[in-house]
């Protein structure tokens, strides 16, 4: 019989994490045909497990997801990974804490991306998850790490899980692949929300001092325990 490792056995549950994960996007209307991702770091090992690429999400399946190393070569997998592999796997080089990333061009979050301007934080929900407004990184081009590069240098010195990269649509960072869904998620709803805020007038700002406790309650208190 052959010996089933412990790395082999997170894989193969991360493997079936991500793969349902990627129903989320589409359950929230955050993607279009085979657009954005989602990928999960193996914890303890320089491995990343993401969506293939190029496959609908209809045909997502758990032995289809990709498992690349932190340099987005492909270790084992039957489909070429996610275009964002690189950029991704950079993410996981650089932020130790990050367990899981997602991508999108969800609509409202994307068109905040479109015009390079931050969500400023005029909810309590932005101030719960993001602690602040939701920053806008740098012009790049796919094709080599400079997406990695202006995520990680955007979120480093940020409370916001999320990240509007210029002219292109949202990153997402968690301590697993489901956090990271929920920021995507959340980027999205707070996106469409003060956008249509800002339709019918100036929304206000909050006080630092509550964004903070806000922040702080909803991060280390909220929940169940
Ligand atoms: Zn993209």
């Amino acid at each position: 019989m052959p010996v089933i490792t412990d790395v082999q056995r997170t894989i193969a549950a991360l493997r079936t994490d991500v793969c349902a994960l990627h129903a989320e996007l589409t359950r929230y209307g955050l993607v279009v045909w085979t657009a954005g991702n989602v990928s999960a770091r193996v914890p303890g090992h320089d491995l990343m497990v993401i969506k293939p690429s190029g496959v609908s999400y209809d045909d997502l399946t758990p032995d289809n997801m990709v498992v690349c190393d932190l340099h987005g070569r492909v270790v084992d997998g039957q489909h070429a990974p996610s275009s964002d592999t690189e950029a991704q796997a950079y993410v996981y080089r650089e932020l130790p804490h990050v367990g899981g990333v997602v991508h999108t061009h969800s609509t409202y979050a994307t068109a905040w991306a479109a015009r390079g301007e931050p969500v400023p934080c005029v909810l309590t929900m932005c101030a719960d998850e993001f602690g602040g407004e939701i920053p806008v990184g740098p012009f790049a081009i796919i094709g080599d790490d400079s997406i990695g590069r202006g995520i990680v240098e955007t979120l480093r010195d940020s409370r916001s899980p999320a990240v509007l990269m210029r002219n292109h649509g949202v990153f997402t960072v968690g301590a697993t692949a489901r956090a990271a869904v929920k920021a995507a998620v959340m980027c999205e709803d707070v996106a469409r929300t003060v956008h249509i805020a800002r339709q019918l007038g100036t929304p206000l700002p909050i006080d630092q001092a509550h964004v903070d406790s806000l922040h702080e309650r909803y991060q280390n208190v909220y929940g169940q325990r």
